[in-house]
């Protein structure tokens, strides 16, 4: 409920930004200097303050939904680094979400605008479209199409998003075809838990091996896993872009499946889907039915990092001898709050020299489907994630999402660094499956 000030507000009575969360905010700028669109742009009205003040301003009936107003609610990458710095505990994510929902609700979009976001959502939520889509890149790639279009630049003329997107698919032989993992893996010794994995949508697709290695992680702590069939996306791609019906619709599926499958504990890999499976009680929060139900699975939420770190295994550990450097992504850190886990577990890998990234937690860019619907600006910030980890000597940089994976492979591509990059269950994957073997390198 807004505010009453005798206007009537720009937005309907559904999902709306909640009063009491937008009040919190002091206005005493102390987020400033984390936004990272703020640290680019400069502008009063694209960092969290101006926001809240735009998002008040539309609920109070001063301001309607025009293109400006949406500009700077779409200008936000969604990274929440304002909500770590802010010392009211003003739940940036929460409201920008609703305002959004609101703009998606109220606002149209230019013609090319909607075929993008139609584009989008209806393939990256469906892994089976996504995998036909990809053997068609895969063609497109090896065929010399790829290498023809990128020398003339011509998709770059005919949409900066699409170039992006061609830009993003990782290099031919780079992405190994995506298996099937067993639904249910048993545990190593005793059984310590019965837990659900996520397998995610361009996770499973495109970063296989990364759920491979989750799965043997969490057998290895003695933990029964099982990987639900049935499962589909989680909605955050939608749930970040305001696309509120159809992320509570996969919400509630997704409840429902792991409800089912009868597990203790949800394990997440992707950051940006744990950080809303984590938040399912606020997403269907009118939702009489469901919000008791959604409380119940958020509370069985766990990030691989922060469950693992919690179960206090004596698995021995092999060597694998890398440096490397460890990217916060946004959802994880902000979202989540998990910081200190994945360091802590990759520093016990013996032969592993874990390097500091400066500015580890400045968005690289990614956040979503941000990359794909405003090219240029999260290029600006990709740079900026660039020249940190260029610093380091790294030969590796690993991160919990595969968004900022596929982002940061890309720019290193782009700059010729011989720069691996990963997720850090992979290592620690590596490191328990080295334990097991004679001394020599695991990765080639
Ligand atoms: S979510 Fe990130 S980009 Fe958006 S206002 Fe907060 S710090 Fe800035
Ligand atoms: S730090 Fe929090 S209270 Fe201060 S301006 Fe930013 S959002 Fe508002």
């Amino acid at each position: 409920m807004a505010v009453p000030t005798g206007r009537k507000s720009a937005f309907d009575l559904h999902d709306q930004p909640d009063v009491e969360k937008y009040l919190d905010c002091i206005h005493c700028g102390m987020c400033l200097p984390t936004c990272p669109t703020y640290l680019v742009l400069g502008n009063e009205m694209d960092n969290p303050r101006g926001r809240i003040y735009l998002i008040r301003a539309a609920s109070e009936g001063q301001i309607g939904i025009t293109s400006n107003f949406v500009k700077h609610m779409y200008s936000c990458l969604l990274c929440r680094a304002c909500e770590t710095a802010c010392p009211s505990s003003v739940q940036f994510g929460s409201l920008m979400e609703a305002a959004r929902g609101q703009i998606e609700r109220h606002y149209e979009r230019p013609l090319s605008e909607r075929v993008l976001r139609r584009f989008v959502f209806s393939l990256f939520p469906y892994p089976e479209r996504l995998q036909r889509a990809l053997a068609l890149l895969r063609l497109y790639q090896q065929t010399g199409l790829q290498a023809l279009l990128r020398g003339t630049g011509l998709l770059k003329t005919l949409s900066r998003s699409l170039a992006m997107m061609d830009a993003l698919m990782p290099p031919r032989g780079a992405m190994p075809a995506a298996r099937s993992l067993p639904e249910v893996t048993p545990p190593e010794g005793t059984r310590r838990a019965r837990v659900g994995l996520l397998s995610g949508c361009v996770q499973r697709v495109m970063f296989g091996p990364v759920n491979e290695a989750t799965v043997r992680v969490l057998a290895k702590n003695g933990c029964e896993v099982v990987v639900p069939r049935e499962q589909g996306c989680c909605g955050s791609l939608q749930a970040h872009e305001g696309e509120l019906e159809p992320a509570k619709a996969f919400a509630r599926r997704t409840i429902e499946v792991f409800e089912r499958a009868g597990v203790d504990y949800v394990i997440v890999n992707a950051a940006g889907c744990g950080s809303v499976m984590k938040e399912y009680h606020d997403l269907l929060r009118e939702d009489a039915a469901w919000r008791d139900r959604a409380a119940a699975f958020s509370r069985k939420v766990r990030d691989v990092f922060q469950f693992v770190a919690g179960l206090d295994g004596d698995a021995r550990l092999g060597e694998v001898r890398l440096t490397v450097t460890y990217h916060d992504a946004c959802h994880l850190v902000h979202g989540q709050k998990v910081r200190s886990e994945p360091r802590t577990l990759l520093k016990q890998i013996p032969g592993l020299k874990l390097v500091d990234l400066k500015e580890s937690e400045f968005c690289c860019g990614s956040a979503g489907i941000y990359n794909l619907v405003e090219p240029d600006l999260s290029l600006r910030y990709l740079e900026r994630k660039l020249d940190r980890i260029a610093e380091t000597g790294a030969e590796m940089v690993v991160s919990g999402n595969p968004g900022c994976n596929l982002q940061i492979a890309m720019g290193l591509e782009k700059r010729n660094l011989p720069i691996r990059t990963g997720h850090p269950v992979e290592l620690l994957d590596l490191a328990y499956r080295a334990a097991g073997r004679s001394r020599g390198p695991l990765l080639s």
